[in-house]
């Protein structure tokens, strides 16, 4: 046995993915943690472990990983995503205002609208594309100021340590949904942001077969709200969903780096492809926003949004043409995924609201796997 299983405090992000949260051993020796499929535990363990809901030893491995990989103090692993999303919302109280990005996920919008709306939290949102609207930040003084980057599904790309600058010299919390980026290509806390937040689903799992959020920070009293609300709202992960994201996280940086140099063969190509609208990828140079992409992020992740320019039903023709990429919701899995965010992931935004931030018919998202780039391209020309 090893005499001591600690890492260099300077160990890189690959290296801690792999041996940060892992310290565990039994009499067994076993070199993977189980899972801890118990819903109690003994009064008295030495790890403090009392009910599932409120604490297992596969999230406290996960939560110790993702802190360490965002560059965080604390980390709090939930159920879902939208399990993380309603966790920060549950601290708000009637008649708090968030300044909200306009392009937000369709369920955090719906959870603005049709849940958080009815016990009094006010939203405000706005384009923070537009340097002009940080206006907005010291003029409202929100509790929350909450944006995404890249946007799901518009990819814009939202100057991070710019809004946090403005949001905290009025006192402002700001939230940023990292789940397009990943810890590995972006981390939100170094550049200012007071909480990141993910979707473990996506990138951090990477394999399409477990669901989870988590929400990291420096704040030990952000902390204590999240655990709080992991247990009294009953937001935690299954221990199993956990450890496969433990397991998946292992494999990021790898993932990372192929699904960021698909998708930029890919973009690019697409861009000189006849008939296409427009094409948005952060690391392409068209992007509107590709300066802050690339102060802020090491590559450009998986993701591509492209107008196809077609009607609805010529769109939806394209996509079940499509061989390796599957018609389906969600994303950053290592197989190829696109969708059709009017009609499914933003379908709960009304249409008005929808088209005006940009989500027209012919908009179609490709989550680009780590499948080889050729016959990825060769599956979309033909399509096409
Ligand atoms: N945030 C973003 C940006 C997302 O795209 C999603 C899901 O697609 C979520 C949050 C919600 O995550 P989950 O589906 O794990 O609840």
């Amino acid at each position: 046995m090893k005499e001591d299983s600690s890492i260099a405090p300077d160990s890189r992000f690959e290296t801690r993915a792999i041996h940060v949260g892992q310290d565990w051993r039994d009499e067994t020796g076993a070199v993977i943690p189980p899972v801890y499929l118990t819903s109690t535990f003994e009064t008295g363990n030495p790890g403090g472990f009392d009910y599932t809901r409120s604490g297992s030893p596969n999230f406290r491995n996960l939560q110790n990983t993702l802190a360490s990989l965002e560059g965080a103090k604390h980390c709090t692993v939930f159920g879902s995503g939208v399990a993380a999303i309603t966790a920060v919302v549950s601290t708000l109280k009637s008649g708090d205002l968030v300044l909200a990005e306009e392009n937000v996920y369709g369920c955090t919008y719906r959870l603005f609208d049709k849940v958080f709306a009815k016990f009094g939290v006010k939203v405000k949102y706005a384009n923070f594309a537009n340097t002009a609207n940080y206006a907005l930040i010291k003029d409202t003084k929100p509790v929350l100021v909450w944006i995404e980057s890249p946007t799901n599904p518009l990819l814009k790309c939202i100057d991070i340590a710019a809004i946090s600058k403005a949001a905290r010299a009025v006192g402002s919390t700001v939230i940023v949904d990292n789940t397009f980026a990943s810890s590995f290509l972006q981390r939100p806390l170094e550049l200012g942001a007071h909480l990141s937040l993910l979707s473990t689903t996506k990138y951090a799992n990477g394999h399409s077969d477990a669901l989870g959020g988590a929400v990291c920070s420096n704040d030990a009293e952000w902390q204590d709200k999240m655990i709080f609300a992991q247990k009294a709202l009953g937001l935690q992960p299954s221990p199993f969903d956990a450890w496969l994201v433990s397991r998946g996280l292992k494999t990021m940086s790898l993932r990372m780096e192929r699904h960021s140099a698909n998708a930029l063969e890919l973009a690019a190509r697409l861009e000189k492809a006849k008939g296409i609208k427009w094409v948005r990828y952060p690391f392409l140079k068209s992007h509107p926003q590709h300066a802050i992409a690339k102060q802020q992020m090491s590559g450009g992740s998986g993701l591509i949004v492209a107008d196809l320019g077609l009607s609805v039903e010529k769109t939806m023709r394209f996509m079940r043409k499509l061989h390796l990429f599957t018609q389906a919701e969600s994303l950053g899995g290592i197989e190829s995924l696109i969708c059709h965010p009017a009609s499914m992931t933003h379908a709960s935004v009304p249409k008005s609201v929808r088209e005006s931030v940009g989500i027209t018919d012919g908009v179609v998202r490709f989550s680009v796997g780590i499948e080889h780039v050729e016959d990825l391209w060769a599956d979309i020309a033909q399509a096409l």
